[in-house]
This record gives C-alpha cells, structure tokens and sequence, in this order.
C-alpha cells in the first residue's frame, strides 16, 4: 500500500476527498472550522512535495441541486488562510469547468470543487460520475473518516480508478491507527464505557467489544432497557421495549465470556425532563411511578470511576445522563475526569460518537486523554467489526 509520507508527489495533481462538512451561520461564516484544520496537514504534505491539491468534499445534506447555503464557495477564503495558499474554486465538480482549472494547475496550487451532494451521483455511487472525478487527478487520497462508512462515489468508488496511487491522508491514517490499538492490542484491563440514549443503536458495538474488554460499563438512557429486563421498576425513564431480550442476551453473553458487566446501582430521577425539574437520588430499579433517570448517582460515579482508574485501555462512547442539562451533567462529567487521570497515569483512552466528544470538550479535557475520534457513525461502525466501504477501497 502507498502512504502520503513515502508517495512521490512531484508535478502530481492529487485528489482529496475531505471532510470539509462545516456549521456555517446565517451570513455564510463557518462556526466551527475543525473539520477544515484537520485535513491541513495532508493539504501541505502535497503542496510542500511539489503536488498540486484538488479537493472534494460535501455540505450538508442538499436535496436537489445547487442551494446557495451548501455552496463551497463560502469556504473558500478559509481554507486559503489555513492552507497558506491560494485556493481557486470551481463552481461544479464534475464538466468542463473543473476538468479547464484542473489542466492549468500548477505545483503548490489548490483547486476546491463545489459541493459533490449537487449531484445525486455522488451519494449513490454512481460509476461514471467517480470516474469523471477520478479524471481531474493522478492521485488519490481520502482523508474524510467521517464518511468511510458510505460507498459514495468520492468516498470509496473513485478508488478504483486509481488502482495504483491511492492512499489514506494523515487524518484517516492516525484514527485507524488509534482505533486499531484499542481493538487489536488492548492493555489490559480494557473498559468501554457506553452511554447515551438507545441501546438500539449500540447492540453491534456491544457485541463485537464482548470479545475484548475485562469491563463493560453501562450508563445514560440505555440503562433501563437492562434494568427493566431485570425486573427492575423504572418509572418513565426511557426503555426500548423490543430490545429487553437482547438486553437479556448481552448481559448473559458477558457472564459466559468473564466479563464484568457494570450496570449503575443509583440514579438522579426527575419528575420532567427539563432543567427546572425537581430531582432525588433513588436505588436504580427504585425509580417511583412518573419519575425517569436522568443521570448516574453518587455511589455509581464512585464504582465507575474506580474501575476507570485501574484500566489501562479506556474506550468511551455516549454520555451517562443528560449532561446538556446541569442537573444531570455529574455523571458525564465524573466519568470525562476519570478518564482523564487514567490517562494521567498512562492509560490509553480512546472517545468517540458525537456526545462523548462534546461533553469531553465541554469540560476542557480533550488534551488529557489520548485520542478523540472525528468519527462519529463510521467510528462507530469500525468499532462494529464491520468493514468500511472507504477504508476497504484504499486498501484492496
Ligand atoms: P446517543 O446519541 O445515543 O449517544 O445519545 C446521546 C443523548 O442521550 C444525549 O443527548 C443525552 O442527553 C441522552 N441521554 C443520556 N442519558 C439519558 C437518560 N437517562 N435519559 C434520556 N436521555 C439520555
């Protein structure tokens, strides 16, 4: 397999897919420019080996043709700034008007091309649409892990037009490399640490990890399927009744595979689901009639966080309660701040899924664990077992 460390780039025009999926606000301004400093680094490797860049990317989720508001124009002066360069723009990614611009680039030029989602081309996969976008360039990259796991035409069909020079950019390269720690060759003790909302969308990832881990923390809303399951009372709390076997299974999966399955023993209970509800702490399968659990209580913290601090391989996904709400952020909170001194004493953690990541940098402790994953659903996919149609493109 090529690299972008070893690759010859000289007088090549490289094609990156990049994740440049940005918040913009009203007056067209990106909010959060992550995404866009992420890809930096792949950008100037090319640029600095005498390539020139063509880049691709989505925005948002356009239903039929060009919308003003998804246009990648906006992102223009940006990724000039934070690509030291400047960037020309074409205002349609595949036609004549890219394939003119893309002929008369020079060494250290960037070309961004509009929107890919303009055309319904792209989420489909659709052949001849990738190979016109595999035209414009010698080599390609992906570097968008945040869409690894659809089989667009950017994303993983345009590879096979390139059946030489193809690589993954810096970004992919150092998630996979961080994900495959933790799957591969986890320090042991190895704790994952699932939370959030549905235990629907987390079954997979559950299973897969069974095979791994020494310890299966459970938190957040998906908590009361298993304690229900059980037996347990949980007012209104939120449960998915059809998953109360599968609840079942897993925890009886965990058993025959000695794996220690940590469920919370307490709960905050509200009275609504809102910030100003009236709270108390309650046993967890103690939760009274048209009460639900919002958050993890205070011994559940003090057990999580002691088998957190005794792990050397952390995973986390999904928040313990509804952190968003002050009342119910203690959970989260404690959990982001076990990890973090874990890490402290040399663990390896690894965060991903969009509400670890963003509790994580709500209490400013993202410099303190090892690897926060870009990921979000293809993270989660990866962690599935499953292969991902964008990685599996580069590397066959
Ligand atoms: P997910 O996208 O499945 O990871 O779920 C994240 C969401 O789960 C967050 O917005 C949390 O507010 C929510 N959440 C966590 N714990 C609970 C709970 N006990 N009850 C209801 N929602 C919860």
């Amino acid at each position: 397999m090529k690299t972008i460390e070893t690759f010859d780039f000289k007088k090549k025009k490289a094609l990156i897919r990049v994740d440049f999926n940005v918040p913009l606000n009203e007056h067209f301004e990106i909010t959060d420019d992550n995404r866009i400093r992420a890809a930096i680094p792949t950008i100037k490797k090319v640029l600095s080996s005498g390539g020139s860049v063509i880049l691709m990317s989505h925005l948002g989720r356009p239903k039929t043709g060009y919308e003003e508001r998804f246009s990648l124009k906006h992102l223009v002066k940006h990724v000039s700034k934070l690509a030291g360069s400047p960037v020309k723009f074409a205002d349609d990614c595949i036609g004549n008007v890219p394939s003119e611009l893309a002929n008369s680039l020079k060494p250290g030029e960037i070309l961004l091309l509009e929107n890919l989602r303009f055309h319904k081309e792209e989420t489909k996969g659709n052949e001849e649409f990738a190979q016109e976008l595999a035209s414009l360039a010698d080599v390609y990259i992906n570097d968008a892990f945040g869409t690894a796991h659809r089989a667009h035409a950017s994303t993983a069909i345009v590879a096979n037009f390139f059946p030489e020079n193809k690589m993954f950019g810096y970004l992919i390269e150092k998630e996979l490399q961080n994900l495959d720690k933790v799957l591969e060759a986890p320090k042991k003790p190895f704790t994952a640490i699932m939370g959030g909302a549905k235990v629907s969308d987390k079954i997979p990832i559950i299973e897969n990890l069974l095979d791994r881990v020494d310890n299966l923390i459970i938190g957040g809303g998906m908590t009361y399927t298993f304690i229900k399951a059980q037996g347990g009372s949980i007012g209104s709390s939120l449960v998915e009744e059809d998953k109360l076997d599968i609840a079942l299974d897993l925890i009886e999966k965990a058993r025959t595979q000695n794996v220690r399955l940590v469920l919370p023993v307490d709960n905050v209970v509200a009275d609504k689901f809102a910030a100003e509800a009236s709270t108390q702490e309650t046993g967890i399968g103690q939760v009274p009639e048209g009460w639900m659990g919002l958050d993890v209580g205070r011994k559940t913290i003090e057990e999580f966080s002691a088998i957190i601090k005794e792990s050397n391989t952390i995973l986390w996904n999904g928040p313990m309660g509804v952190f968003e709400m002050e009342k119910f952020q203690s959970g989260t909170r404690s959990v982001a701040l076990a990890i973090a001194e874990a890490t402290d004493k040399g663990a390896f953690s690894l965060i991903g899924g969009g509400d670890s990541v963003a509790a994580i940098n709500k209490y400013k402790l993202a410099e303190r664990v090892s690897f926060v994953s870009t990921g979000g659903g293809a993270m989660l996919e990866y962690m599935e077992g499953r292969e991902l149609p964008g990685i599996a493109a580069i590397r066959r």
